[in-house]
Protein backbone atom coordinates (compact mmCIF):
# COMPACT_ATOMS: atom_id res chain seq x y z
CA UNK A 1 0.00 0.00 0.00
CA UNK A 2 1.41 3.67 -0.54
CA UNK A 3 2.51 5.44 1.94
CA UNK A 4 -0.15 8.02 3.48
CA UNK A 5 0.66 11.25 5.23
CA UNK A 6 -1.86 13.01 7.67
CA UNK A 7 -2.42 16.27 6.76
CA UNK A 8 -4.07 19.37 7.42
CA UNK A 9 -4.19 23.29 6.24
CA UNK A 10 -4.01 25.68 8.96
CA UNK A 11 -3.67 29.18 10.07
CA UNK A 12 -0.39 29.55 12.47
CA UNK A 13 -0.75 32.02 15.48
CA UNK A 14 1.64 35.05 16.24
CA UNK A 15 3.45 34.58 19.87
CA UNK A 16 0.99 37.14 21.47
CA UNK A 17 -1.94 35.28 20.79
CA UNK A 18 -0.49 31.87 21.90
CA UNK A 19 0.29 33.91 25.36
CA UNK A 20 -3.71 34.88 25.19
CA UNK A 21 -4.34 31.23 24.98
CA UNK A 22 -1.85 30.21 26.97
CA UNK A 23 -3.42 32.60 30.07
CA UNK A 24 -7.46 31.47 29.25
CA UNK A 25 -6.13 27.79 29.55
CA UNK A 26 -4.82 28.84 32.68
CA UNK A 27 -7.50 30.28 33.94
CA UNK A 28 -9.61 27.16 33.12
CA UNK A 29 -7.46 25.05 34.88
CA UNK A 30 -8.33 26.38 37.58
CA UNK A 31 -11.75 24.86 37.32
CA UNK A 32 -10.77 21.78 37.39
CA UNK A 33 -12.25 19.10 34.84
CA UNK A 34 -10.26 16.35 33.51
CA UNK A 35 -8.96 18.03 29.82
CA UNK A 36 -6.63 16.99 27.89
CA UNK A 37 -5.04 20.55 26.92
CA UNK A 38 -3.67 21.54 23.52
CA UNK A 39 0.19 22.99 24.14
CA UNK A 40 -0.82 26.58 23.17
CA UNK A 41 2.68 26.50 21.07
CA UNK A 42 0.67 23.91 18.82
CA UNK A 43 -2.80 25.36 18.79
CA UNK A 44 -3.53 26.54 15.05
CA UNK A 45 -6.63 27.77 13.10
CA UNK A 46 -7.81 24.41 10.88
CA UNK A 47 -8.99 25.48 7.45
CA UNK A 48 -9.14 21.73 6.31
CA UNK A 49 -8.34 18.51 7.90
CA UNK A 50 -7.38 16.25 4.68
CA UNK A 51 -6.23 13.17 6.79
CA UNK A 52 -4.15 10.34 5.02
CA UNK A 53 -3.16 11.47 1.65
CA UNK A 54 -0.95 9.40 -0.75
CA UNK A 55 2.80 10.38 -0.31
CA UNK A 56 3.38 11.10 -4.17
CA UNK A 57 -0.11 13.39 -4.46
CA UNK A 58 1.36 16.15 -1.78
CA UNK A 59 2.65 18.13 -4.52
CA UNK A 60 -0.77 18.28 -6.51
CA UNK A 61 -2.21 19.23 -3.11
CA UNK A 62 0.00 21.83 -2.15
CA UNK A 63 -0.12 23.25 -6.17
CA UNK A 64 -4.19 22.92 -5.80
CA UNK A 65 -4.22 24.78 -2.55
CA UNK A 66 -1.99 27.70 -3.96
CA UNK A 67 -4.13 27.81 -6.96
CA UNK A 68 -7.15 28.17 -4.42
CA UNK A 69 -5.16 30.83 -2.26
CA UNK A 70 -4.05 33.06 -5.26
CA UNK A 71 -6.63 35.45 -5.21
CA UNK A 72 -6.14 36.49 -1.07
CA UNK A 73 -3.93 39.27 0.44
CA UNK A 74 -3.34 39.25 4.57
CA UNK A 75 -6.52 38.52 6.82
CA UNK A 76 -7.32 40.60 9.90
CA UNK A 77 -8.11 38.29 12.65
CA UNK A 78 -9.73 39.01 15.83
CA UNK A 79 -9.61 36.32 18.49
CA UNK A 80 -13.30 36.32 20.45
CA UNK A 81 -15.38 34.11 22.71
CA UNK A 82 -14.82 30.98 23.89
CA UNK A 83 -17.27 27.92 23.73
CA UNK A 84 -17.42 24.25 23.71
CA UNK A 85 -18.74 21.46 21.39
CA UNK A 86 -21.47 20.20 22.12
CA UNK A 87 -23.27 23.74 23.25
CA UNK A 88 -25.16 21.58 25.56
CA UNK A 89 -24.61 18.89 28.22
CA UNK A 90 -20.89 17.49 28.88
CA UNK A 91 -18.57 19.21 27.01
CA UNK A 92 -16.17 17.01 24.48
CA UNK A 93 -13.99 20.52 23.12
CA UNK A 94 -13.22 23.64 24.52
CA UNK A 95 -12.23 26.02 21.63
CA UNK A 96 -11.58 29.88 21.13
CA UNK A 97 -13.59 31.79 18.64
CA UNK A 98 -12.14 33.60 15.86
CA UNK A 99 -14.05 36.89 13.97
CA UNK A 100 -13.06 37.95 10.69
CA UNK A 101 -15.36 40.45 9.69
CA UNK A 102 -14.74 41.11 5.83
CA UNK A 103 -15.98 37.85 5.18
CA UNK A 104 -12.55 36.57 3.18
CA UNK A 105 -11.86 33.83 5.78
CA UNK A 106 -14.82 31.79 4.93
CA UNK A 107 -14.37 31.73 1.28
CA UNK A 108 -10.55 31.34 1.65
CA UNK A 109 -11.61 28.07 3.82
CA UNK A 110 -14.06 27.34 1.44
CA UNK A 111 -11.70 27.61 -1.46
CA UNK A 112 -8.86 25.60 0.01
CA UNK A 113 -11.60 22.88 1.11
CA UNK A 114 -13.15 22.53 -2.46
CA UNK A 115 -9.71 22.49 -4.03
CA UNK A 116 -8.06 19.59 -1.73
CA UNK A 117 -11.22 17.47 -1.82
CA UNK A 118 -10.27 15.37 -4.18
CA UNK A 119 -6.88 14.34 -1.88
CA UNK A 120 -9.11 14.00 1.47
CA UNK A 121 -9.01 10.93 2.83
CA UNK A 122 -12.74 12.40 4.23
CA UNK A 123 -14.51 15.44 3.16
CA UNK A 124 -16.35 17.27 6.06
CA UNK A 125 -19.67 17.57 5.83
CA UNK A 126 -20.25 19.62 9.17
CA UNK A 127 -20.38 23.45 8.29
CA UNK A 128 -16.92 25.29 9.26
CA UNK A 129 -16.82 26.82 12.01
CA UNK A 130 -13.63 28.96 12.50
CA UNK A 131 -11.94 28.22 16.06
CA UNK A 132 -9.03 27.43 17.79
CA UNK A 133 -8.72 24.25 19.82
CA UNK A 134 -7.55 24.86 23.67
CA UNK A 135 -8.24 21.44 25.16
CA UNK A 136 -9.96 18.25 24.54
CA UNK A 137 -12.22 16.46 27.13
CA UNK A 138 -11.56 13.20 28.67
CA UNK A 139 -13.48 12.28 30.77
CA UNK A 140 -17.05 13.90 32.54
CA UNK A 141 -15.55 14.82 35.81
CA UNK A 142 -16.00 18.47 36.86
CA UNK A 143 -17.54 19.05 33.46
CA UNK A 144 -20.24 21.36 35.04
CA UNK A 145 -17.71 23.93 36.61
CA UNK A 146 -15.70 23.29 33.42
CA UNK A 147 -18.49 24.29 30.90
CA UNK A 148 -19.50 27.39 33.64
CA UNK A 149 -16.11 28.90 33.49
CA UNK A 150 -15.84 28.61 29.14
CA UNK A 151 -19.04 30.21 29.14
CA UNK A 152 -17.88 33.20 31.39
CA UNK A 153 -15.53 33.68 28.94
CA UNK A 154 -18.10 33.80 26.15
CA UNK A 155 -18.15 37.33 26.19
CA UNK A 156 -14.37 37.86 25.96
CA UNK A 157 -12.41 39.83 23.34
CA UNK A 158 -8.72 38.60 23.12
CA UNK A 159 -6.02 40.12 20.27
CA UNK A 160 -5.85 41.17 16.83
CA UNK A 161 -3.59 39.38 13.92
CA UNK A 162 -2.95 39.15 10.73
CA UNK A 163 -2.49 35.90 8.73
CA UNK A 164 -0.03 36.51 5.53
CA UNK A 165 0.39 33.13 5.10
CA UNK A 166 -1.64 29.92 5.02
CA UNK A 167 0.51 26.15 5.92
CA UNK A 168 0.17 22.65 4.62
CA UNK A 169 1.18 20.67 7.59
CA UNK A 170 1.71 16.97 8.14
CA UNK A 171 0.57 15.46 11.63
CA UNK A 172 2.31 12.73 13.06
CA UNK A 173 0.23 11.67 16.31
CA UNK A 174 2.06 9.33 19.37
CA UNK A 175 1.21 8.60 22.54
CA UNK A 176 3.51 11.78 23.34
CA UNK A 177 0.97 13.92 21.65
CA UNK A 178 0.67 15.03 17.84
CA UNK A 179 3.68 16.62 15.90
CA UNK A 180 3.17 18.79 12.91
CA UNK A 181 6.01 19.34 10.04
CA UNK A 182 5.21 22.55 7.59
CA UNK A 183 5.47 21.32 4.39
CA UNK A 184 4.50 23.92 2.48
CA UNK A 185 3.74 27.78 2.88
CA UNK A 186 1.32 29.44 0.92
CA UNK A 187 1.77 33.23 1.25
CA UNK A 188 -1.88 35.68 1.26
CA UNK A 189 0.17 38.10 -1.16
CA UNK A 190 -2.65 39.23 -3.88
CA UNK A 191 -2.63 42.83 -4.18
CA UNK A 192 -5.91 43.60 -4.53
CA UNK A 193 -8.70 45.40 -1.86
CA UNK A 194 -9.10 42.53 0.50
P1 LIG B 1 -4.84 14.60 18.47
O1 LIG B 1 -5.63 13.98 17.33
O2 LIG B 1 -3.75 13.73 18.98
O3 LIG B 1 -5.73 15.13 19.53
P2 LIG B 1 -4.66 16.92 16.79
O4 LIG B 1 -6.16 16.82 16.68
O5 LIG B 1 -4.08 18.25 17.10
O6 LIG B 1 -4.09 15.88 17.83
P3 LIG B 1 -4.76 15.88 14.15
O7 LIG B 1 -5.82 14.91 14.58
O8 LIG B 1 -3.72 15.40 13.20
O9 LIG B 1 -4.00 16.44 15.43
O10 LIG B 1 -5.50 17.13 13.55
C1 LIG B 1 -4.81 18.20 12.94
C2 LIG B 1 -5.76 19.38 12.88
O11 LIG B 1 -6.90 19.05 12.10
C3 LIG B 1 -6.31 19.80 14.25
O12 LIG B 1 -6.51 21.20 14.21
C4 LIG B 1 -7.63 19.10 14.33
O13 LIG B 1 -8.54 19.79 15.16
C5 LIG B 1 -8.07 19.11 12.88
N1 LIG B 1 -8.90 17.94 12.60
C6 LIG B 1 -8.60 16.65 12.89
N2 LIG B 1 -9.55 15.81 12.46
C7 LIG B 1 -10.50 16.59 11.88
C8 LIG B 1 -11.74 16.32 11.22
N3 LIG B 1 -12.22 15.09 11.08
N4 LIG B 1 -12.42 17.38 10.75
C9 LIG B 1 -11.97 18.63 10.88
N5 LIG B 1 -10.79 18.95 11.46
C10 LIG B 1 -10.07 17.95 11.96
MG1 LIG C 1 -7.21 14.98 16.21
Amino acid sequence: MAETVRTFIAIELPPHVRQFLADCQQRLKRAGGDVRWVRPDLVHLTLAFLGGVPADMLADVEAAARQAAAGFGPLSLRVQGAGRFPPRGLPRVIWIGIDELSGRLAELQKALAAATAAFAEKVEGRAYAAHLTLGRVRSPRGGRDLSGAVDAMSGQTGPTFEAREVTIFKSDLSPQGPAYTALARIALAHGGGN
